[in-house]
């Protein structure tokens, strides 16, 4: 049985003050219920994890860098993520791949890094609109996670998120239809790399989008196993629903 994952994704927002919503947010991770993760900056990792303690929601960090340790100035390793108290990292997010260049390639050498630091790795997949107006979305979602993904996927260290680009940050949400269809696929594409085993106990995410008022209808999808939420996790009043849906 997967346990459902409901995970804010914070991006460049949020300064200790707003910590509070982890307050707030508080009585909605309960040990029966839904993981809450939040993936704040990195300036607040660390107070993130010590204010979390006893509340039962876990801290993730947006990306790190491939190598633990180095000269490349503003990068931040998964060995420091562990150590901050993070227990996740968001790797291939397609503001990384779009903004910063990122290939799937690069993508792969972080989940390495990641799980060499005995992180969760959350990688994210997902295709542009004009590759789903093309007809090409899940050709370019069965690649980006064919090359994503090193040798070593488990269910406990491998979530996947499923993002379309055209989705983030929108409004726009794709038909339960084309969400169910591309998890389908990513569900079979990791049983037949990993084993049946593995595909069935990795955590599938969707992203894009997910608001109090469509949640629980993209959660009632075939192989949605919860969220990854950008805007709608930066505040209790938003996240608090989004978790009871799961
Ligand atoms: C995201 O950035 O991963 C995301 C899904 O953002 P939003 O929920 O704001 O669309």
């Amino acid at each position: 049985m997967r346990r459902k994952l409901a995970a804010g994704n914070w991006k460049m927002n949020g300064t200790r003050a707003d910590l509070s919503v982890l307050g707030d947010l508080a009585g909605a991770a309960t040990e029966d219920g839904p993981e809450v993760l939040i993936c704040p900056p990195a300036t607040l990792l660390h107070p993130a994890a010590t204010q979390a303690l006893g509340t039962g929601i876990v801290i993730g960090a947006q990306t790190c860098h491939e190598a633990a340790s180095g000269a490349y100035t503003g990068d931040i390793s998964a060995p420091m993520v562990a150590d901050a108290g993070a227990t996740h990292v968001i790797l291939g997010h397609s503001e990384r791949r779009e903004g910063y260049g990122e290939t799937n390639a690069d993508v792969a050498n972080k989940v390495r890094a990641a799980w060499a630091a005995d992180l969760t790795a959350i990688v994210c997949v997902g295709e542009s609109l004009e590759d789903r107006e093309g007809g090409t979305a899940l050709a370019v979602i069965s690649e980006q996670l064919a090359y994503s993904l090193p040798n070593g996927a488990t269910g406990q260290r491998l979530v996947v998120a499923y993002e379309p680009i055209w989705a983030i940050g929108t409004g726009k949400v794709p038909s339960t239809a084309q969400i169910a269809e591309v998890h389908d696929a990513l569900r079979a594409q990791l049983g037949d790399r990993f084993g049946a085993a593995t595909g069935a106990a990795v955590r599938l995410l969707y992203g894009g989008s997910v608001k109090p008022d469509n949640a629980a209808e993209i959660f009632a999808t075939s192989n949605v196993d919860g969220a990854l939420v950008g805007g709608a996790s930066l505040t209790a009043a938003d996240f608090t629903p989004i978790i009871a849906a799961l």
